[in-house]
């Protein structure tokens, strides 16, 4: 997978139509709402494998 992450859609309004931005790598604009915004991958989440695991907890209790 490639460092830049393309969004689907606008975080904020949902609209499809977004454009990178000029404001550098990862930034993003929606020409829907006008909002320019910045995605950025923090790593990867330790409990992610829990929370997958966590799905038949409510068959035991
Ligand atoms: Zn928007």
């Amino acid at each position: 997978m490639s460092e830049r992450a393309a969004p689907f859609y606008c975080p904020y309004c949902g609209d499809e139509d977004l454009r990178p931005s000029e404001e550098g790598p990862g930034a993003w604009e929606c020409v829907a709402c006008n909002r320019a915004f910045r995605l950025k991958f923090l790593g990867l989440l330790a409990s992610g494998l829990r929370s997958a695991h966590s799905d038949g907890e409510d068959s035991t209790s």
